[in-house]
């Protein structure tokens, strides 16, 4: 037992001493200016917060400080356009609990979460219908813990991400929460061509006020959400590609030991955030939202505000 302790010791030792050493320059591609996108009025979007943690900074990013704590919120994007209501990622769900008994104990405490308030019961007491599909930003459990919470919602994925949900396991991929009839699923493709910058792209109304953009390397089909406001403010939710905005604006990796878990293919979820960080050099206005970035999540705001 005190071996193994010591290991684990020497183990982060060595992690914390890798993710402060300095790193080679990043080659940032040049961005574009986004393109033009008729928002129709009534377009808006709402936070819901359903659990959130603390950790320490150095834990989210490379280069992140030992001795500043760092937020971790859990949310699912509430988006409401004249044409339908969606979630982007769903949170964590009303059976949590019973998936995270799934998760290998080693992994537990690293994954704790608490002030748990699923994404079902704020939108009842908010007098909001259920929305009618889930987009998920990818099929991580904590993205993923609520599918359960509204039976009557499709679930988007792309077919990379379907397959990556057939193949996981714990502790990324919990199998009791896609336990659900396979007419559920909805699988589409990035098919509405170019954007950007970005090789592919899905325009989800037609209008360019959401899109959703490919980010892999986190999982593979890792995907991420731009929506343009009529009040022509954009939002980017890039998902898991960075922890906090820092690893964006840095640009910084993943603090190493985590990526390694957690990341599919952590250079190719690097590339994706080094295009995000040219984007937003093209585009200083854009607002990155990290899924688990509480910091920039609390100057938004949760429901029942919203952002229009
Ligand atoms: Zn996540």
């Amino acid at each position: 037992m005190r071996k193994i302790l010591v290991l684990l010791i020497l183990l982060l030792g060595a992690a914390f001493v890798w993710n402060r050493w300095p790193q080679p320059v990043p080659q940032i591609p040049a961005g574009v200016a986004l393109p033009q996108a008729n928002a129709p009025a009534g377009l808006r979007f709402s936070l819901v917060k359903t659990a959130d943690a603390k950790t320490l900074e150095a834990f989210t990013y490379a280069g992140g400080s030992l001795f500043k704590t760092a937020g971790i919120n859990h949310i699912a994007v509430l988006v409401e356009h004249p044409q339908g209501r969606f979630l982007f990622d769903s949170g964590l769900g009303t059976e949590v609990e019973k998936q995270f008994a799934t998760i290998p104990f080693w992994a537990r405490p690293f994954l704790a979460f608490q002030n748990l308030r699923p994404a079902v019961g704020q939108l009842e007491t908010a007098n909001i219908a259920a929305p009618e599909r889930i987009i998920l930003s990818h099929a991580h459990w904590d993205h993923a813990s609520a599918l359960g919470d509204f039976p009557n919602a499709q679930v988007w994925v792309t077919p990379e991400e379907k397959h990556f949900v057939d193949t996981g396991h714990p502790p990324v991929v919990l199998p009791t929460q896609f336990e659900f009839p396979p007419e559920r699923w909805h699988l589409y493709e990035l098919s509405s061509g170019p954007y950007a910058g970005f090789d592919r792209s899905l325009d989800l109304f037609g209008d360019g006020s959401a899109v959703l953009l490919p980010l892999p390397g986190h999982t593979p089909g890792s995907v991420g959400l731009l929506l343009s406001l009529p009040s022509g403010e954009r939002y980017f939710f890039v998902g898991d590609l960075a922890w906090n905005q820092a690893g964006v604006t840095g640009p910084h990796r993943k603090f190493s030991l985590a990526s390694k878990i957690v990341d599919l293919d952590p250079d190719t979820n690097w590339k994706a955030l080094l295009q995000v960080r040219g984007l937003l050099d093209a585009n200083p206005k854009l607002h990155i939202v990290p899924a688990h970035d509480e910091a920039v999540q609390d100057a938004i705001g949760y429901l029942p505000n919203w952002v229009q």
